[in-house]
């Protein structure tokens, strides 16, 4: 199958070269030069353009930073045609960035206009789960479509969810990104605490991880160098999902609290820690980097 795959940032590259490896016909496209050029050495076929990317495609798959990324893509901007004017009638677009629900639904009225099937997709699992293709799809969009997709997205997921009506797939993702810019911070404190008192951050997080403070970063993605190799902490917090992606799911989580009078206390604070972090040079860094905000420095 041929499929058009833009935006190969931390995710998107690997979960396109995925999808190359299971034998589809994958064009893909990144605004950014290092991002083709990572991506062309591992094999990828890059386009000249996004138009380019989609021509013959049966489905088009974006994943990329923001609302106003997909929108401006889809939807054009200052005067520029957007993608759907390219794409045929009858393909189905996967958009799978996390993005404000109100964005998929403005995407997926247009497309249906045009004769064309939108889902929104989001994922969760990290760059982690991206290069090893078990992410978890939360899947909005009517179930037909979601039949059509699922093929694809087993390729790059272990599981898949549908959620609800288009925007349903932001709607989970938002929730589970507030619990998770939660745990992050709390973690880091806890961990931060016990080093303070000379803990070995190790123990310590094996201690926590099989008690009743066990979760996901401390799984998968402790927020100490060292801990685990592979996790972004152990690599200078390079890579991974950036502070500034977490704000800006924190920010939609708090826009949606406030749309439906929701009391959402520690995601409003949560909001407010990734903001002051970003605010000290650590936006372009991972997340886990907010435990810098707790550590005692030497
Ligand atoms: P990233 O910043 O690494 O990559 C985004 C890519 O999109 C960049 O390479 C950028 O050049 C490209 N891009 C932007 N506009 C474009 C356009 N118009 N055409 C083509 N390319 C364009 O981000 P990421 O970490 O890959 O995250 C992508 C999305 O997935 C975000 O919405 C993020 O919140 C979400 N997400 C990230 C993670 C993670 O662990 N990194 C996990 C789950 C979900």
């Amino acid at each position: 199958m041929q499929i058009a795959f833009i935006g190969l940032g931390n995710m998107g590259g690997p979960m396109a070269l995925n999808l190359q490896k299971a034998g589809h016909d994958v064009r893909a496209f990144d605004l950014s030069k290092p991002a083709c050029e990572k991506c062309g050495e591992g094999g990828l076929k890059i386009a000249a353009d996004a138009t380019a990317a989609v021509q013959g495609a049966e489905v088009v798959i974006s994943m990329l930073p923001a609302s106003q990324h997909v929108e401006a893509l889809y939807l054009g901007r200052d005067g520029q045609p957007g993608l759907l004017g390219s794409i045929a009638k009858g393909t189905l677009v996967i958009d799978s960035s996390t993005i404000a629900a109100a964005t998929s639904q403005k995407v997926a009225k247009a497309a249906e206009a045009a004769g064309i099937a939108f889902i929104d997709a989001p994922v969760s699992g990290g760059t982690g789960g991206a290069i090893a293709g078990t992410l978890t799809f939360m899947v909005g969009g009517d179930a037909a479509a979601l039949e059509r997709a699922r093929p694809l997205l087993e390729k790059m997921g272990a599981n898949i969810f549908h959620a609800g009506a288009v925007g349903a797939g932001q709607t989970a993702k938002i929730c589970n990104n507030m619990l998770l810019g939660i745990l992050m911070a709390g973690t880091s404190e806890a961990i931060a605490l016990g080093v303070a008192n000379g803990l070995d951050p190790r123990v310590l997080s094996e201690i926590m991880r099989r008690s009743s403070g066990g979760n996901w970063a401390l799984e998968k993605y402790n927020p100490f160098p060292g801990v685990h190799e592979n996790a972004p902490a152990s690599k200078g917090y390079a890579g991974g999902f950036g502070t500034d992606l977490m704000l800006k799911d924190l920010g939609l989580a708090q826009e949606n609290a406030t749309a439906m009078k929701a009391s959402t206390p520690l995601g409003g604070l949560a909001r407010s820690i990734y903001a002051a972090h970003s605010l000290a040079g650590h936006g372009g860094e991972d997340f886990s980097s907010v435990i810098k905000m707790v550590q005692k420095k030497n």
